[in-house]
């Protein structure tokens, strides 16, 4: 339970993908032994798996088709999907769920954690023209302060961005408090909600800084 007392687990807003493949996944990513080859590969992944979640809701409209035996009545995406990274360790997750949405297009949001106030920076922010009218997904592999993505998100609202879902791996009570506290109508979707930050605002079991060890830097 958090400092205002609200699970935040329990929140409608907020899926935690409990799949034991991303449980089993999650855990590779965490071990500090994992090399960055394979924390690389587990990231893409474990963000296909994160992506099919993340989808599920997304509206579709009739889609007609032909196969070679008759007419087929389907569906089609209502809507255009953006994967929007935060730079830079958003970029993996990304590479991931455009395996699953090939036809997403990608809006790259810069932005860097000030080391010593934890505040976010913006430094970089690139959307596709038809942003407004699309389902954005921002991904970012950490929820920690929430600093980063409530930024993020802001940016895209600036843009009139109206459908937007947030997606990540390890986040904490901290981070999904106030990032629905911000922007009450975007989704959280994470593989699991880690019990604390310590002082430099890392995640505690967490698995250290994510764009380090996907990047091997
Ligand atoms: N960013 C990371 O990469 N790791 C954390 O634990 C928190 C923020």
């Amino acid at each position: 339970m958090s400092d205002t007392g609200r699970d935040p687990s329990s929140s409608p807003d907020v899926t935690v993908v409990d799949h034991p493949l991303v449980r089993v996944k999650l855990t590779r990513l965490r071990d500090k032994t994992t090399p960055s080859g394979e924390f690389r590969r587990l990231v893409r992944e474990i963000a296909m798996l994160m992506a099919f979640e993340a989808t599920r809701t997304l509206a579709t409209v009739i889609d007609r088709v032909e196969t070679p035996m008759s007419g087929y009545e389907g569906k089609a995406l209502a809507q255009p999907v953006i994967i929007a990274p935060i730079l830079r360790a958003g970029l993996g997750l990304a590479e991931g769920m455009n395996s699953l949405l090939s036809d997403a297009s990608t809006g790259h949001i810069g932005i860097y954690r000030n080391e010593e106030t934890a505040e976010p920076q913006s430094y970089y922010l690139h959307l596709p023209p038809h942003v407004a009218e699309a389902d954005v997904l921002v991904v970012d592999p950490m929820l920690a302060t929430g600093g980063s993505a409530i930024s993020a998100i802001g940016k895209l609202k600036e843009h009139g961005v109206t459908r937007i879902r947030f997606v990540c791996l390890v986040s904490c009570k901290t981070g999904i408090e106030r990032l629905c506290a911000a922007h009450p109508d975007v989704p959280i979707f994470t593989a699991e909600i880690d019990p604390e930050l310590n002082s430099r605002s890392y995640i505690v079991p967490g698995l250290g800084d994510a764009g380090d060890r996907y990047f091997g830097t």
